[in-house]
């Protein structure tokens, strides 16, 4: 071979490792992962009533687990309003800290007061009980036993009966890595603590209940607004894009305009 030819297939060689090791650094350290092989629901998968009679009843116990300052409003604002409604009581988990958000280049400090702030506010809006800030880095979250543990701890105090989790098993193909890993540990730690009647998943693809949020279709976005430092202009008009894709989808099992769809496994 010609020394040349030799020396510019190792000039592209070297190139394209680059090119790579700069695309999966880059995959790395961006929180979202994308599922390559896209996880397709159950088949069948039956509609399941976590019996609807106890959990819109006046006085029942209710327990959220989410990853971020937001996530509550973002995937469930309808279902926390008709909770509310209902005479629920209900308390919230929030796992991190939210000091990235959408905007992982500001002042982390900062933010993680806003968001807090922001959290707060939107809970009392639903009349969340309590609001328990467990204060673990955003958009880095590590699955540990001591994150399972503090979250039994947690629930065995709230005795709730329903928890309500983000779903690892059948999330959107593209999800926050903390939603996952948030949901995950949710889940195990529920069955740690052996509190619970029924487990119920949010942000899934696999839904097999849904609930009419049509009548709560204002309120939901009067919610979402509350955090006010992430979600403003143009990155409003793309959530609210998305969320409103999820409730038309949703809205298919239930027959009415729109819906938020939980997967349900009965615990015990
Ligand atoms: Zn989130």
């Amino acid at each position: 071979m010609i020394p040349g030819t030799v020396r510019r297939q190792r000039v592209v060689f070297a190139v394209l490792v680059t090119l790579l090791t700069a695309v999966w650094g880059f995959y790395q350290w961006q929180p979202l992962r994308f599922d390559l092989i896209p996880r397709d629901p159950p088949r069948p998968n039956p509609w399941v009533d976590p019996n609807s009679k106890r959990l819109f009843r006046s006085g029942t116990r209710i327990t959220l687990i989410t990853a971020h300052p937001d996530d509550s409003e973002f995937y469930v604002a309808g279902l926390l309003t008709r909770l509310s409604a209902s005479g629920a009581r209900l308390s919230l988990i929030v796992v991190t800290d939210g000091d990235k958000g959408y905007y992982p280049f500001g002042d982390a400090a900062s933010l993680r007061r806003t968001r807090q702030q922001e959290q707060t506010e939107a809970a009392k809006a639903w009349n969340a009980q309590e609001v328990v800030y467990l204060g673990h880095p955003d958009g880095r979250l590590k699955e540990s036993p001591a994150l399972v543990a503090r979250l039994a701890q947690e629930l065995k105090r709230l005795n709730p009966e329903y928890v309500m989790v983000l779903d690892a098993r059948y999330p959107p193909r593209l999800t926050h890595q903390d939603h996952r890993r948030a949901g995950r540990a949710a889940g195990e730690a529920t069955r740690q603590a052996g509190v619970g009647r029924w487990l119920l998943h949010f942000s899934t693809t696999a839904p097999n209940f849904a609930v009419d949020v049509t009548g709560q279709w204002e309120r939901r976005w009067e919610l979402l607004r509350i955090h006010k430092s992430q979600f403003y202009g143009q990155r409003l008009r793309q959530v609210q894009k998305i969320i409103t894709g999820n409730a038309l989808r949703d809205a298919r099992l239930t027959r009415t305009r729109y819906a938020e769809g939980l997967r349900c496994v009965r615990l015990r």
